[in-house]
């Protein structure tokens, strides 16, 4: 969500920052901009929509500052259009950020009082005069210190000034930010990928911190304004080149990726010469744990739901899971002998890293499940179980929802066997069910032309409904949610023997109703809870796994068979053709399919 870009070179910048800003794409965004010193001026120019609209205007093209910051915004404060997007700027001041400012009604208030003028809607501005009216009586250092300390809220922030033309400050509370260290020039941004295409010498900011980037150094301040020595980490520098080679969409690419996904998880953490789970390092002995708490958002917290069934098939660990934005404003009774897990694909969702900083000021034990492992949530946590799935550019997150799922599986299965909660004989069964899993996705992916053809009933629907009971209830949901991102098109995901407790009301003639109902425990109380929706008119697609057993129904309107697998991992297959459907019903529709509109890859503000 959104991106901070600054460079400080000896060389025009502003060519590299719209590329840069071109990395950030991924997060999700709605207007663009940049700010560069020259002449003794700042210059700023921006644009409502794509980055591709910013480099086509011809001002930007006649940049040729050498110090300059980039921003790609994503609302919360004002219209999505070209005044309200970044940098914002005062005379001598001009500043990007990403977050929001909560007390910036009160901040502007004071600052009209004295003089200063408005120009756009968004909360940001406020930071611009702040600073500018600091600067009347403090040096630059003290200024950025009592400006931060006005703030409340997140921010990463990337500020130059007309009248210190050789730094970039740079800023952050709550919102990710990382600067590299170049030939003769420095760079700020929100995250390492940006980053990369420049240097592979980062450091993060901890929250709190500010740092003055120089073209030929950096410093690095703590809140009080103290000078802090920061380590200089080297990324690996065999950074592949991620593109959509012939799909028409990355999240098309992604949904054929997932076999490879799931290959490699299972080569990360099976040792196949012992028949075993190798999670290295775990800090915590399996007796001083008796609960886990599973943390996420969004389809993040699909992943937990989905594990909460699998921990308490395979383990006696009473389980809790938990809406990241909920936990951390809850009044919650931290115990020492929680697991505390954190799911998030990028490792910097804002209100997951808010519950996981609560949790270590707690002193609970912390462990996170990500795909990006330079992450903050990465680094803040007391252990990391990495998904492994590589880049994940489609918004509507799809291969790393295997590979969250995939990791809590194998967690679950691994603590189970140390617990003595399952029997080795089971463990050694499961594992050898879960090496075949790559090759059932494969197949279950060739189930292509018969979804895109049901996939338009659900776009002329007005509404639509997905349901499952035990391990497919938390597949529904997240079947439901990649409609509702993809399609724009109302979906609901409930469990099945709930309908009957409000819902039902909602089944009217032709109603697409999704009904995930493999043959598992739950198969007939699920098939009767089917032939009540398609009683009330519903047009019901059947989602099934292959059996040698007819189904007994009357009047299903399209059945999809997934390939067949133990109960535990059939979530997995299931997830399949939902992925798909949501694809080609925003396909049909023309929509922007790796780009939805209001959402954003990487949710860094709360
Ligand atoms: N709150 C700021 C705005 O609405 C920044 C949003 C962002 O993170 O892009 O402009």
């Amino acid at each position: 969500m959104c991106g901070i870009i600054g460079i400080n070179s000896n060389k025009p910048v502003s060519g590299t920052i719209i590329n840069s800003l071109k990395k950030l794409e991924y997060r999700g965004y709605d207007s663009a901009g940049i700010a560069t010193l020259s002449s003794g001026q700042i210059n700023e120019v921006k644009s409502e929509g794509r980055v591709d609209n910013l480099e086509k205007n011809s001002l930007v093209q006649n940049m040729n500052g050498t110090i300059g910051i980039g921003h790609v915004r994503w609302a919360t404060h004002g219209l999505p259009n070209s005044i309200n997007a970044h940098p914002h700027s005062s005379q001598n001041v001009s500043v990007v950020h990403n977050g929001i400012i909560e007390n910036s009604t009160l901040l502007k208030k004071f600052l009209v009082g004295k003089g200063h003028k408005f120009k756009s809607q968004t909360d940001t501005e406020v930071i611009v005069h702040l600073i500018t009216e600091n600067l009347k009586t403090e040096d630059i250092v003290n200024s950025i210190k009592k400006t931060l300390k006005a703030l409340h809220g997140s921010f990463a922030l990337g500020i130059i000034f007309k009248d210190h033309p050789d730094l970039i400050i740079g800023a952050r509370r709550g919102s990710p930010l990382a600067v590299g260290y170049g030939p003769n020039e420095n760079y700020l941004g929100s995250d390492s990928y940006a980053l990369k295409s420049m240097t592979n010498k980062i450091t993060y900011l901890n929250d709190g911190e500010f740092c003055v980037i120089k073209k030929d150094h950096v410093e690095f301040f703590d809140e009080e304004g103290v000078k802090v020595n920061k380590k200089v980490l080297e990324l690996s520098s065999e950074e592949k080149k991620y593109d959509k080679g012939d799909y028409k969409h990355f999240m098309a690419k992604e949904i054929e990726e997932q076999p490879t996904t799931l290959k490699n998880g299972i080569k990360e953490y099976l040792d196949n010469s012992n028949n075993d789970i190798n999670i290295y390092n775990f800090p915590w002995k399996v007796n001083e744990i008796s609960s886990i708490t599973l943390i996420g958002c969004g389809t993040a917290y699909h992943s937990c739901l989905m594990a909460k069934y699998w921990f308490e098939e395979l383990t006696s660990l009473d389980v809790n899971i938990d809406i990241a934005s909920e936990f951390r404003y809850r009044k919650n009774r931290f115990k020492s002998d929680t697991l505390y897990v954190f799911v998030s694909q990028s490792g910097e969702t804002a209100d997951t890293y808010a519950a996981l900083d609560l949790c270590n000021r707690n002193n609970m034990k912390t462990c996170s499940v990500v795909n990006v492992i330079e992450s903050s949530i990465a680094r803040d946590s007391k252990f990391v179980l990495p998904i492994h799935c590589g880049t994940e550019i489609g918004v509507a997150s799809t291969k790393a929802f295997v590979g969250q799922m995939l990791i809590l599986y194998i967690l679950a299965l691994k603590l189970g066997l140390m617990r003595k909660d399952i029997e080795k004989e089971i463990f050694l069964e499961k594992l050898k069910d879960l090496k075949k899993l790559p090759e059932l996705v494969k197949e279950t992916l060739l189930t292509d032309n018969k979804i895109q053809t049901i996939s338009s009933t659900f776009n002329e629907a007005k509404g639509s409904m997905f349901l499952g009971r035990g391990f497919s209830y938390p597949i529904a949901l997240e079947g439901a949610l990649k409609l509702k991102e993809l399609s724009y098109i109302h979906a609901e995901g409930y469990p099945a023997g709930e309908m009957k407790h409000g819902p039902l009301a909602l089944i009217e003639e032709g109603m697409p109703v999704v009904v995930l109902a493999p043959r598992d425990n739950y198969y007939k109380k699920t098939i009767s809870n089917m032939q009540e929706v398609i009683a009330r008119g519903a047009k019901v697609l059947l989602i099934t796994n292959k059996s040698k057993d007819e189904i007994v129904s009357e009047n299903i309107w399209e059945t999809i068979e997934v390939e067949t697998a133990n109960d535990d991992l059939l979530p997995f297959l299931l997830t399949i053709p939902l992925q798909k459907l949501a694809y080609y019903s925003a396909l049909k529709k023309g929509y922007d399919i790796d780009k939805p509109r209001n959402l954003a890859k990487s949710v860094t503000v709360e």
